[in-house]
């Protein structure tokens, strides 16, 4: 698969936009997750009518509780390396869903996991953070999605936590279309992915938990495995407000475990 087919494979699982324009998949909101997977798809007959129906009965799906899971360590884990450069050309996107920035054709970051290598294709934020510790939300959560040529989905977690302003962040914030599906491609601006991830972590050697999950947004696909980083990374109580502005509340809540446990490096 080269890497103009993965790209418009990850926008038609990423993006609402794409997907309603390619398949007319249904729209959803975070207001209704407790029933996305009754969400209908009038054009399709059975089963196809229920595209979301993986969110109602998936049994790997996310996020967790971490605080609910069994935490096992294990020394003989895969070394995590996540070897971002900077992108030259990344797109602001405003999903209708989130903020987001999608990284460009020719970007070349990747994560390494053991030998394998997951090519970044977008990172971006929910509000509050999605995974939870002991029924605690983060104010935020930062998500990196890399698929590979096989489409295997892996994503890299930072929970972020009120403290000194991120610049990197607020570059975000100052170039996201504030429109629903808006895509800002011609900033003229570089980002390095690498600079949001916690300064006091080795990029190259990250400790991690690890767990089998989905997607936490419609179709919840399973099969997506998450990397969970140790450590925090901080932005302003004013960025805050200001990621408020533009998305608030698009965390779905935390899903049952059944019986999956957490990997740990540490
Ligand atoms: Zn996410």
């Amino acid at each position: 698969m080269n890497t103009k087919i993965l790209r418009n494979l990850a926008f038609t699982i990423f993006t609402c936009y794409v997907t309603i324009a390619v398949s007319e998949t249904p729209h959803w909101s975070h207001d209704e997750q407790s029933t996305w997977w009754a969400i209908q798809d009038t054009t399709q007959n059975v089963p196809l009518n229920y595209p979301f129906g993986e969110c109602g009965i998936g049994k790997h799906q996310s996020p967790v509780d971490l605080a609910s899971a069994t935490i096992i360590d294990s020394k003989s884990l895969n070394k995590l390396a996540a070897l971002y450069d900077t992108d030259t050309a990344p797109v602001f996107f405003n999903s209708g869903h989130g903020i987001q920035v999608n990284t460009s054709e020719d970007y070349s970051g990747v994560l390494m996991i053991g030998e394998e290598s997951f090519p970044l294709i977008q990172f971006h934020f929910h509000e509050p953070s999605e995974h939870v510790v002991g029924g605690k939300s983060f104010p935020a959560e930062l998500h990196y999605v890399h698929i590979n040529e096989d489409g295997r989905i892996i994503v890299l977690a930072v929970a972020v936590d009120i403290g000194e302003e991120n610049p990197v962040f607020g570059t975000i914030l100052d170039n996201i279309p504030h429109e629903e599906g808006g895509q800002n491609a011609s900033s003229g601006i570089q980002i390095n992915p690498a600079e949001l991830l916690p300064a006091d972590l080795d990029p190259a050697n990250l400790d991690y938990y690890t767990v089998a999950g989905s997607l936490t947004t419609p179709p919840c696909s399973e099969g997506v495995q998450w990397y969970l980083l140790p450590k925090v990374i901080t932005i302003s109580a004013a960025q805050l407000v200001q990621l408020k502005d533009i998305y608030t509340n698009n965390a779905r809540a935390p899903q049952n475990l059944n019986g999956r446990s957490l990997l740990s490096t540490q």
